[in-house]
């Protein structure tokens, strides 16, 4: 037998999956999932954006549409799109300082860049910075790529608020030319970002220590329904020259979660070299992408490119974005609103204060375990919950359930 235990043990079981599961064996009528991190109605059901419904339709309706491969690179007037959408309007000379790259969704494009860095960089590797805490994928995804991970200071316990001076102070002390990881906007899964003077003074430091910035932006739009607000720390990094990766993900703001529709964008530093240095590395990209999954998808970066590049539609998309993060503010404001009014133990104002998908409310472990046993609502271990899984009509019972654990174990 090749595959000895010894050599193949078994991995540890997905967290998030592994809830699910439990979750959907979970007889009880009230169970409520916090855990899924995918937007859900009021009546607590998917939800495909009308905008998108449109753009399936016309690519339906559009009987010559082949089912060809993409180019290595995929989709162009998707890419471009996406790029437009994330950098803005820029003149010929910041053209010339970027490239993008159809990956699998967010995740494929954090890999597609972790696993380039891994290749390219001298020995020894720069380590790669990721804020404590942060999305609990991306510890997986850099070590798989061969890449060593350490954290930032970033979030604080005691103030349920950014620890900027940590922050600084962790990226001044990092050595020159770390891999910084930083979190475009709606921060997963403390849903704090920094404000925007103090990502002038992050781009500050980055610049000055000679860091390369490695932004991951899952949430543009879906924060605060305002495409350019959540798009103002790496449109600012662009203008101020600093290099960087941008993984970019069409999951939430188009709900096209299963489709698996992102972007990896490489930016240069300014200068004479950049347009070979960018085309040097699109090279690379082009290769290391046919050898792991020789093109991209179609579908998605068809149905993506319709909504961006359509007037009418993109147009209607800031509708549908609206609709998305005005509920999960509704959501936010009636269970802190529940909380105070029952007069559970605790500050609970951050659940307002805190933006995007997910609120770090701040229950411990044992608490959240109470929670799925006695009251099955599920969340994570860390305390994260997904506030897209409440609605009107069970925000109160989510409430009473808090309420009922906040201080027993
Ligand atoms: N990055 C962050 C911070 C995320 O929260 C997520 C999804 O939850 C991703 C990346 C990956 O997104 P995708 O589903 O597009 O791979």
């Amino acid at each position: 037998m090749l595959f000895r235990e010894s050599l193949v043990p078994f991995a540890p079981a997905d967290l998030h999956y592994g809830l699910r599961s439990e979750f959907m064996a979970d007889k009880c009528l009230e169970k409520v999932n916090l855990v899924i991190g995918a937007y859900r109605d009021d009546r607590g059901q998917p939800w495909v954006l009308p905008t998108v419904a449109q753009a399936i339709q016309l690519y339906h309706d559009d009987a010559l549409q082949n089912q060809e491969y993409l180019p290595i690179a995929g989709e162009q007037s998707f890419c471009k799109a996406a790029a437009h959408l994330l950098l803005g309007c820029e003149d010929s000379d910041m053209q010339n300082r970027k490239f993008s790259f159809q990956t699998i969704s967010g995740t494929g494009a954090v890999h597609l860049g972790a696993v380039f860095l891994s290749k390219f960089l001298a020995v020894p590797k720069p380590l790669v910075y990721l804020s404590d805490p942060t999305w609990d994928n991306h510890v997986p995804v850099f070590t798989h790529a061969g890449l060593s991970v350490k954290h930032y200071q970033y979030y604080s316990t005691e103030t349920r608020l950014l620890n900027f001076e940590g922050m600084i102070q962790d990226l001044q002390d990092a050595p020159r030319g770390s891999i910084i990881v930083l979190q475009a906007s709606a921060h997963n899964p403390t849903g704090v970002d920094p404000s925007q003077s103090q990502w002038e003074q992050i781009a500050e430091t980055m610049k000055s220590s000679g860091h390369f910035a490695f932004f991951d932006c899952a949430y543009q739009g879906f924060a605060t329904g305002d495409l350019m607000q959540d798009s103002f720390a790496v449109r600012h990094f662009f203008q101020q020259g600093i290099e960087m990766f941008i993984a970019q993900s069409f999951s939430k703001n188009l709900g096209l979660y299963g489709q698996r529709t992102g972007c990896l964008h490489y930016v240069a530093n300014p200068g004479s070299e950049a347009s070979s240095t960018v085309q040097r590395v699109a090279s690379q990209l082009s290769s290391l992408q046919r050898s792991e999954i020789s093109t991209p998808p179609l579908y998605g970066a068809k149905i993506a490119s319709l909504v961006l590049n359509d007037k009418t539609l993109s147009k209607d998309w800031l509708g549908d974005l609206a609709t998305m993060s005005e509920r999960i503010a509704k959501m936010r404001a009636e269970l802190q609103g529940r909380l105070e009014e029952l007069g559970t133990p605790g500050n609970w104002r951050h659940i307002t204060t805190q933006i995007g998908m997910f609120a770090y409310t701040g229950l411990n472990e044992s608490e959240v375990e109470l929670l799925r046993t006695k009251w099955h609502v599920y969340m994570l271990p860390s305390g994260r919950m997904s506030v897209a899984g409440l609605n009107s009509r069970n925000v109160s019972y989510v409430a009473d359930a808090i309420h009922d654990v906040v201080g027993k174990v």
